[in-house]
């Protein structure tokens, strides 16, 4: 296991750009896509406040639709769901796929907004980016968007924003659920990666003060760790964090740096307070499937988690959580990311889409071979000790395990056949390739039944 040391920064304090400009179009070198208020359109409910309180449920669907109404020829906006309290779950569609390309034939990217209700700043810059990209006239923006196909959900968890918690209105994290798929909002993440294929996902976070300090960065990010995850994948997933996210981030005056579990050494204390160096290592959960980044690292995208800090007062407790200029540091933070997302992918879209693309191949190459390893637990930086070395072919369902997972293994686009009587088969020798043994083998961690290895 690797050991890493948690250096103590000094935290940086205020967020005003540090001047080290990227050769970029200055609006996209991890900068905001727009200053509030600079360009054309609508405005957030947060930006009406000036940072003082977040945008409503309600400020939402009338921002979306007048951003949408003015133009139609930038966005389509699409309910994707209704929550258990009746909540529409809204996409919204920029860019190609408006001018009708297909779903999946262009470069496409994702952002994942606020699955925590409780971590709200991701949902607003996920908005200011539907208005920036509806309204911008930008030439490389405008480029992307002839090129490529942009998605938003700016609240992934509607029922958990309004209420400000955590999980869903059934008290459910969302973020543990898209392997099994139980919950609604889960369901509708895996069907748009279904239908649309993308290429990079953002899942926009935040991360609160804890005693100890475990992390002192404006952003944190990490990448697919589980290790089924398509090796070129992975590797993307890992060089967009190191190369893009955390360059653009520190060149505008952001720490950044990796997000993991970390355990704290024994010289944890007094010692810690005083602003002393302390020994961590990463643990494990750093590969769980049921985790966005990773669930869609296993579909073949590049599933970037990030978390924004919600207070720059970590030592000293929440001291300036709720205030305009704190709410506004997060959101900016967090543009800082969407930024970079846009860079990323007119630099590398269409190299990507190669990558996530050929990913269904290659697993599905692997899994007709059976020679790579099916790993049901580890981490990229953490050695597994359950293995399936080598793999099944496939796995063998009694018709009432099918008929009880139809949904979700259509959902995840694992497909199947009769074979036999009462009995259904899950070929390995599909693009589905990792997340079957996960969702369908005793073995798994998350498991949603235990089906019959076929050697
Ligand atoms: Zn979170």
């Amino acid at each position: 296991m690797p050991k890493t040391v948690l250096t103590r920064r000094r935290f940086l304090q205020g967020s005003g750009a540090v001047g080290a400009a990227l050769s970029l179009p200055f609006t996209l070198a991890g900068r905001p896509v727009a200053a509030p208020g600079e360009g054309d359109g609508p405005r957030t409910g947060f930006e009406e406040r000036e940072g003082a309180s977040w945008t409503t449920h309600d400020e939402e669907l009338g921002f979306l639709a007048d951003v949408a109404s003015a133009r139609p020829d930038r966005l389509r906006l699409t309910e994707l769901a209704r929550t258990s309290t009746g909540r529409p779950l809204q996409l919204a569609a920029l860019g190609a796929p408006v001018a009708g390309a297909l779903a999946g034939e262009t470069p496409t990217t994702l952002f994942v907004c606020s699955q925590h209700g409780n971590e709200p700043a991701g949902r607003e810059a996920g908005l200011k980016l539907v208005r920036d990209l509806a309204f911008t006239e930008d030439p490389a923006l405008r480029r992307l968007l002839d090129e490529q196909t942009v998605l938003v959900v700016p609240a992934a968890n509607p029922d958990g924003r309004a209420a400000n918690t955590r999980g869903n209105a059934d008290r459910v994290d969302i973020n543990r659920d898209h392997l099994n798929l139980a919950t609604t909002e889960a369901r509708a993440i895996a069907r748009l990666i279904r239908d649309w294929a993308p290429s990079l996902i953002l899942d926009l976070h935040e991360y609160g003060p804890s005693a100890p300090v475990l992390y002192d960065d404006d952003l944190l990010y990490l990448w697919p760790r589980n290790l089924n995850v398509d090796q070129a994948v992975h590797d993307n997933a890992k060089s967009f964090c190191l190369e893009y996210l955390r360059p653009d981030a520190h060149a505008q005056g952001y720490s950044a740096d990796e997000y993991g579990l970390y355990k704290v050494g024994p010289n944890v204390g007094p010692a810690h307070d005083l602003g002393v160096d302390v020994q961590v290592a990463q643990v494990a959960g750093n590969g769980d499937e049921g985790i966005c980044r990773n669930a869609v690292g296993l579909r073949h995208a590049l599933g970037i988690l990030v978390e924004s800090a919600v207070t720059q007062n970590l030592t000293n407790g929440p001291g300036d959580i709720g205030t305009a200029g704190n709410q506004t540091r997060r959101v900016a933070s967090q543009e800082v990311v969407t930024a970079s997302a846009l860079r990323y992918m007119l630099e590398q879209g269409e190299a990507v889409k190669l990558v996530t693309d050929s990913a269904r191949g290659r697993k599905t190459r692997e899994g007709l071979r059976g020679d790579v390893p099916v790993y049901f637990d580890g981490a990229d930086n953490e050695a597994p000790t359950v293995v399936a070395d080598p793999p099944p072919s496939g796995y063998r369902l009694t018709s009432t395990q099918a008929a009880e997972l139809a949904g979700t293994l259509d959902l995840h686009a694992i497909e199947r056949r009769p074979s036999g009587p009462g009995e259904v088969t899950v070929s390995m020798a599909q693009p589905a390739e990792p997340v079957i043994p996960l969702l369908l083998d005793a073995r798994g961690k998350r498991h949603s039944t235990a089906a019959t290895p076929v050697d």
